[in-house]
């Protein structure tokens, strides 16, 4: 039986997975975290996560975490055989290759991102329609609490900051 660990500092050979162009930004305000729609990360975003050898229990979405669900996404577009420039192929297929970078990032952090509370969550409505932008994100911790995530948007000095919340 072969077992994989993940390695320190976490490598990806992405030139073996990605047939097209992934665009790698460092910092930049238009692409927060990663752009599925633009296929580009944010390595900048990327690198102000936690690593989850920075705490225990890994804390929400970590560096490593957000970068295999990017590139998950890429991935799993690029094997659909949609074209970068074809706009309503990739929003069709978003939903899906959304989920595909989320198992692997809950599987890469130990926890379980709660992305019917995302979807829900007032932060991510309100602020966003008061030009006070922010994602909110959320997890279910190993301990059983939940914690959340609030990332500023379209930012060149992303801001995250995590704290458990009530049920
Ligand atoms: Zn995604």
């Amino acid at each position: 039986m072969t077992s994989y660990t993940i390695p320190d500092p976490f490598r990806i050979p992405l030139a073996c997975i990605m047939k097209k162009t992934v665009w790698a930004y460092k910092n930049s305000a238009k692409i927060d975290i990663g752009s599925y729609q633009q296929c580009a990360i944010d390595l900048g975003d990327i690198q102000k996560h936690n690593s989850i050898s920075d705490a225990e229990p890994t804390t929400g979405g970590t560096a490593e975490g957000v970068l295999i669900h990017e590139l998950v996404e890429q991935f799993e577009l690029q094997k659909s055989g949609v074209g970068p420039n074809d706009k309503a192929a990739k929003d069709a297929r978003f939903n899906d290759d959304h989920q595909a970078g989320i198992n692997a990032q809950n599987q890469v952090n130990g926890n379980t991102r709660l992305r019917e509370k995302e979807q829900i969550s007032e932060g991510n409505r309100v602020d966003f329609l008061h030009n006070n932008p922010y994602y909110y994100k959320y997890y279910r911790q190993k301990d059983n609490t939940i914690l959340e995530e609030r990332i500023s948007a379209e930012s060149k000095d992303m801001q995250i900051n995590k704290k458990v919340i009530p049920e």
